[in-house]
């Protein structure tokens, strides 16, 4: 019998444990970072049949065209958001929904935006089931969530052709934004917008990456 749908075994611990460790050594300094992939199962965000891919640093598909994201890439841009406890944080792109899990369990309040509505029914049901309490919603993250708003800091998890401009109009002044921008290879450049208290901002490039695209036009059901 696979049991309790939320088990977690030493064996998932220790695990666990190798993955974080693994972070560390590709660059990762942010201890309450290492400390939350250390902290969240990342099975649990996996089809059973799956488990054994769950705690390499991979990247993998969820259904519906997506993926979860690296480990280390979900490492990196927390990293790059410098999170603090009771920050409130836009994701977009909920996924599977283990990037808005890290950032509740370092103590963000999370809002986190999807536009797939196979995946955003999944994540609805399974975060609170298993104790993470992110605010989910269906739609389109290119408009942000203009009522929810302003967000200290705000996420995005696929390619974006360009930065929103409704996610700049979002963000605090001291705010972080992290974005990977698409370059014309195919692959993203990691991007910080940083809003100074005055409005204005600052643009800065932190490497490449390859995401899944952030779609535009409408919603999918
Ligand atoms: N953060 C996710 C990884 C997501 S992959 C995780 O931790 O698992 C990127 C996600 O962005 C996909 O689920 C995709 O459907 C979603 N997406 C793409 N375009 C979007 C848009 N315009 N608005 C909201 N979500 C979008």
């Amino acid at each position: 019998m696979s049991g309790n749908r939320f088990a977690d075994t030493f064996r998932h611990k220790g695990l666990r444990k190798q993955l974080a460790e693994t972070v560390r050594k590709k660059g990762i300094t942010d201890e309450n970072v290492i400390s939350a992939i250390e902290a969240i199962p990342r099975h649990w965000f996996f089809d059973s049949s799956f488990l054994e891919f769950a705690y390499e640093d991979k990247a993998f598909p969820i259904g519906s065209g997506q993926t979860i994201s690296q480990p280390y890439t979900v490492a990196f841009q927390t990293q790059l958001l410098q999170v603090k406890r009771g920050d409130k944080i836009l994701e977009v792109g909920t996924g599977s929904g283990y990037q808005a899990s890290i950032l509740y369990q370092m103590g963000a309040k999370v809002f986190s935006i999807e536009r797939q509505r196979a995946l955003y029914q999944k994540a609805k049901e399974m975060l609170p089931a298993a104790g993470f309490l992110v605010k989910t919603f269906f739609g389109d993250g290119y408009k942000g969530l203009p009522t929810f708003g302003p967000f200290d800091k705000i996420i995005v998890t696929a390619g974006a052709p360009f930065i929103p401009e409704a996610l700049i109009e979002q963000l605090k002044p001291g705010g972080i934004m992290v974005i990977p921008v698409d370059d014309d290879d195919g692959s993203q450049t990691m991007t910080t917008v940083e809003k100074a208290a005055d409005g204005s901002y600052e643009i800065s490039q932190h490497g490449k990456f390859r995401f899944v695209p952030l779609l535009g036009d409408k919603v999918h059901d």
